[in-house]
C-alpha cells in the first residue's frame, strides 16, 4: 500500500479531490499530500495507485537480484581462479595444463 498522508497541525487538512499519498517536501524534511488528482479507487494517482507501487517495487526487486547474482558470479569467478592457483604452486605439470587452460578459457594472459 502507498504511503497514505495524514495532517499533523490544525491548518492542515487532507484534500478529498487530490492523491491521499505523502510526498516529500522540496526541503526534503517533511511531507506534503500529494498535488495530482486522486483517480485511482478515488483515492491515488496513478503514480501511487497500489498497483503501480507493487510494479515499481517488483522491479527494483529484480534489479537487486540480478545485481546479487552477478557479484555472486564474479566472486565466484575470482575464488576459483584463486583455487588454481594454488593447485598450481603444488604440481608443475599440472600448473603447465592449468595455464594453457585458463589461457584457453580467455580469462587470463599467459
Ligand atoms: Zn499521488
Amino acid at each position: 500500500m502507498p504511503f497514505e498522508w495524514k495532517p499533523h497541525w490544525d491548518h492542515e487538512k487532507v484534500d478529498e479531490t487530490k492523491c491521499r499519498a505523502g510526498v516529500h517536501d522540496a526541503t526534503g524534511v517533511g511531507f506534503h499530500q500529494c498535488t495530482r488528482k486522486a483517480k485511482v479507487d478515488g483515492k491515488w494517482c496513478k503514480q501511487h495507485s497500489p498497483e503501480e507501487e507493487k510494479r515499481r517495487r517488483e522491479e527494483s526487486d529484480k534489479r537487486w537480484d540480478e545485481q546479487r547474482d552477478q557479484q555472486a558470479r564474479a566472486t565466484r569467478n575470482s575464488a576459483w581462479w584463486l583455487v588454481i592457483d594454488e593447485v598450481k604452486k603444488a604440481d608443475k605439470e599440472l600448473a603447465e595444463r592449468l595455464t594453457k587452460l585458463q589461457y584457453e578459457l580467455g580469462g587470463r594472459e599467459q
